[in-house]
């Protein structure tokens, strides 16, 4: 489980809402039984169940198992999609070890906004279930105009774009540094946004091949071609 507070031998640590419910309710946790905990800061600690009680459960961690884990620095820029296939996008960006999930509302988005909440568990969970001793940060939605006024100009932004670029395993394995990957929405950019994108001194126009891709499949994809090629 991911916890708030940083996770020491010297505090215990109190769970209560629905982490609670699930440790009592779905997992029977009883005084005696380990539980592993995440605090995102030092990593992963095996800790020990004190109380188990209807509304909480007291833990003492024990050890520290693993350090929190190098991320790769890498961050997922993908228009809004429709909510599930939004939700697949954050779950399997986290678990190809993305860093920062920055949702972006295009022109042709259907969907207009995003639950925070909703997208944090979906993360959490993710994070949970793959073992990540690291979690990956939602930002809020921004505009692709904004993005691309407040981009940091030492990222390399590159653009998924199934008009044509270069392919993405070339344009991956040979740029160093910081690396994001920008994706359309269902109707993909429009002009005005497409020109604006490639007018940006960090883009790089990548190509996932010679098919259209959804927008869920080509983040996914994307992710997985640079975590192969660049992923460290
Ligand atoms: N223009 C597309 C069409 O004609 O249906 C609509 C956009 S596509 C469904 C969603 C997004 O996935 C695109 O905006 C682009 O970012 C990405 N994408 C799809 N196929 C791709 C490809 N072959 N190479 C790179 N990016 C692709």
């Amino acid at each position: 489980l991911f916890v708030e507070q940083e996770l020491s031998s010297a505090a215990q640590v109190t769970i209560e809402g629905n982490q609670a419910h699930y440790l009592t309710r779905v997992m029977r946790v009883a005084p005696g039984d380990a539980v592993i905990l995440c605090d995102d800061i030092t990593g992963e600690w095996a800790a020990e169940v004190v109380e188990a009680g209807k509304r909480h459960v007291l833990l003492q961690p024990r050890d520290h198992q693993r350090p929190r884990e190098a991320v790769p620095d890498f961050w997922l820029c993908p228009a809004l999609l429709k909510k599930d296939r939004f939700d697949l996008v954050l779950e399997k960006a986290t678990e190809l070890g993305v860093d920062r999930i920055l949702p972006v509302i295009t022109r042709r988005c259907v969907a207009d906004k995003l639950n925070a909440e909703r997208a944090a568990t979906v993360v959490t969970e993710a994070a949970e279930q793959c073992a990540r001793t690291a979690l990956p940060e939602v930002a809020a939605v921004s505009r692709l105009d904004t993005l691309l006024d407040e981009w940091p100009q030492e990222r390399h932004l590159f653009f998924a774009d199934e008009e044509g670029g270069e392919p993405a395993a070339d344009a991956f394995c040979y740029a160093e540094g910081p690396a994001a990957l920008l994706v359309g929405p269902e109707g993909g950019f429009d002009d005005a946004e497409r020109a604006a994108i490639r007018a940006h001194p960090a883009s790089v126009a990548i190509s996932l091949g010679p098919r259209i891709l959804r927008g869920e499949t080509a983040a996914i994809a994307g992710m997985a071609v640079w975590m192969a090629e660049a992923g460290d």
